[in-house]
């Protein structure tokens, strides 16, 4: 028996023992169903569908960044949905956890194959001939608890599909505090100078994607950039499964009033057609 044929075998024991069910409800899933039931990948549909209120393309075909990416000059996110952080059921958000913490190779799979299309509308040709995967790696004490690192798994499945090599260069120091505790400034300060980037480097003239699971401050995204952009990279494109918090609509320049700050106005119909 060939070697793909003994695993298919073990994969199928496997689920007649331990019967697969829905990351999100816990509901047993048919042999047609991948990581949802029915319902439940209807709603994630739902999610990535879900229209971006500044180029008016579905969340996973736009590029738009959210507003601290923006703002610090980025033209580009690469993403699937938005993450609505205050209900942790939605089965968009149960299927990051199951990322993070239950390694499952299922979902590896299914969310590498949806940011592969992403991935594919995003780049230039001239960006995919020299497009590497670089995972933001976790801290050591999330790699010890979870026994794995997601973001380079994710990677590892993404190049499955893209045919993109992996490249691990990107190291983190230990030390520093948990992110997801902390306030945007507080963030910014954490995370910088907590990542290197390790010789010899592979990054030189290469189209990098920034491979992250949930960009919410932009904090980890941005020191990551800098770091890989002196490295050499000539251009870095972050790309997750989801981000938080506010669409970066620019408001047009003649609308723009000395001494008013951008921040307190709200984004118009108007505001929203021009950009
Ligand atoms: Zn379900
Ligand atoms: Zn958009």
């Amino acid at each position: 028996m060939s070697r793909l044929g003994f695993r298919s075998v073990l994969t199928r024991i496997r689920s007649l023992v331990f019967p697969a069910k829905c990351v999100s409800c816990g509901e047993l899933l048919d042999a047609r169903d991948e990581v949802f039931c029915r319902t439940c990948y209807d709603a994630y549909e739902n999610a990535k569908q879900e229209i971006c209120s500044r180029c008016l393309k579905p969340r996973c075909r736009c590029t738009c960044p959210s507003f601290p990416l923006g703002r610090a000059g980025l033209g580009r996110l690469i993403k699937l949905y938005k993450y609505q952080p205050s209900d942790s059921d939605l089965p968009e958000n149960r299927i990051l956890y199951a990322l993070k913490q239950r390694h499952l190779a299922s979902v590896f799979d299914f969310l590498a194959r949806d940011l592969a299309e992403a991935v594919a509308d995003a780049l230039t040709p001239k960006e995919k001939a020299s497009a590497v995967l670089v995972p933001c790696p976790r801290s050591n004490a999330a790699k010890r608890k979870n026994g794995y690192d997601h973001t380079v798994e994710l990677c590892r499945a993404l190049s499955r599909v893209t045919g993109f090599s992996v490249s691990c260069s990107l190291r983190r120091k230990s030390g520093g505090k948990m992110q997801k505790n902390l306030s945007g400034e507080d963030r910014r300060r954490n995370i910088k100078g907590r990542f290197f980037v390790k010789e010899p480097c592979d990054l030189t003239g290469k189209t990098v994607l920034l491979v992250d699971d949930v960009t919410t401050s932009g904090a980890t995204l941005l020191e990551c950039r800098r770091v890989v952009k002196q490295a050499g990279a000539a251009r870095v494109v972050p790309c997750v499964i989801a981000f938080s918090g506010r669409d970066y609509v620019i408001r047009p320049a003649t609308s723009r009033k000395k001494g008013k700050s951008y921040k307190k106005r709200r984004p118009t119909a108007e505001t929203r057609s021009t950009n």
